[in-house]
């Protein structure tokens, strides 16, 4: 052999050194889906060592693969010799490789991001796929854990502590909305306040710690008679607000008067005392009339001081 040939098969030797050993898994295939390569990073993930693996078909040795999905992702790179990328966004992994990354423990998998290179022979035909498998468990997880706490700061902005409610600000801000909403589409919409009666009087007896607890209890009350539409939010102090989508007037007069009803036969335990406790509600039907969201809220205040006027645990329907 001459000096030339020795090179190349020295070059030939490190590449399948390196793609031996490479932090990459490389699978390449053929048109009918045979194992043609299988290097260290597949066996190593896998458990089986190439010999294992080398002539047999793909989805034969692997039924676990997305047969049809990857079929067709195959055939699409055979057809336009193009390569084709596939994210662990959009499918976590291919191959099912338990995650053994210590610091990233608590994927129990490994997160993939997928690369098919079509391989040109030297007659130019593209006969083989080269399947490349990156392992981006860390750069997962830690997109995951970054969007779960997004996700829990952005509740907390929303929520308010003591009760779970929307908080004020979240609470007007669905309430604009949906005035808005209504400007656009005309579908009624009705806004329930509500205040606590003599609540100055529970904490003076009670305690504040009392008056928390008759707090929590009322919104609770307020939170199981809403419907999944509704939007229920913690005005002040022991001022709640609910905003009824799709409901008029008269329905959310009756969904007033239940929830008054709810809470006067409420009994809020707070030691050896049970306390009860009424609630003066205002309703107001968002129609034509009303100009602003404020407005709105207005109108609806207005309803609920009628109520405190006729003598409390009360509902009242705005009207001009
Ligand atoms: P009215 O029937 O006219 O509403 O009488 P009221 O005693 O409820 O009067 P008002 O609305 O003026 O009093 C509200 C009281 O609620 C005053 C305040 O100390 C108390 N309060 C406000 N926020 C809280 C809270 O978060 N916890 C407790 N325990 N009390 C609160
Ligand atoms: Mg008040
Ligand atoms: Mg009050």
């Amino acid at each position: 052999m001459n000096g030339t040939a020795l090179d190349e098969i020295d070059d030939l030797h490190w590449t399948l050194g390196l793609i031996q050993n490479l932090e990459v898994g490389l699978v390449v295939v053929d048109r009918k889906a045979c194992i043609k390569l299988w290097n260290g990073f597949m066996a190593n993930h896998s458990g089986l060592p190439a010999q294992d693996v080398v002539g047999e078909k793909l989805f034969d040795k692997f039924p676990d693969l997305p047969t049809h999905w990857l079929h067709q992702k195959l055939e699409t790179v055979f057809l336009l010799r193009n390569p084709a990328y596939i994210s662990w966004e959009q499918r976590p992994y291919l191959f099912n490789f338990k995650n053994n990354r210590p610091i990233t423990g608590y994927s129990k998998f490994m997160y993939q991001n997928i690369t098919l290179i079509p391989l040109t022979s030297p007659t130019g035909d593209v006969d083989h796929i080269g399947i490349l498998i990156y392992d981006v468990t860390d750069t997962a997880t830690g997109q995951i854990a970054l969007e779960n706490a997004n996700q829990k700061l952005k509740k907390l902005s929303r929520e308010d502590r003591l009760t779970g409610l929307n908080n004020r600000g979240y609470w007007e801000e669905c309430l604009n909305r949906e005035f808005e909403r209504y400007n656009r589409t005309e579908l009624v919409s009705s806004l329930v306040m509500f205040d606590i009666d003599h609540f100055k009087k529970v904490n003076d007896t009670y305690g504040h710690q009392a008056g928390d607890e008759v707090i929590r209890a009322i919104s609770q009350a307020l939170q199981i008679q809403a419907r999944k539409t509704d939007i229920a939010g913690r005005y002040g102090g022991e001022e709640f607000g609910a905003v009824l989508t799709g409901t008029n007037g008269v329905n959310a007069m009756i969904f007033a008067e239940r929830l008054r009803a709810n809470v006067e036969s409420l009994l809020v335990k707070h030691g050896e005392y049970q306390i009860n406790c009424t609630i003066s509600l205002g309703v107001s039907e968002l129609n034509e009339d009303v100009e602003s969201a404020t407005a709105w809220l207005e109108q609806a205040d207005k309803a609920l001081y009628q109520s405190k006027q006729n003598g409390r645990n009360g509902v009242t329907l705005f009207s001009v």
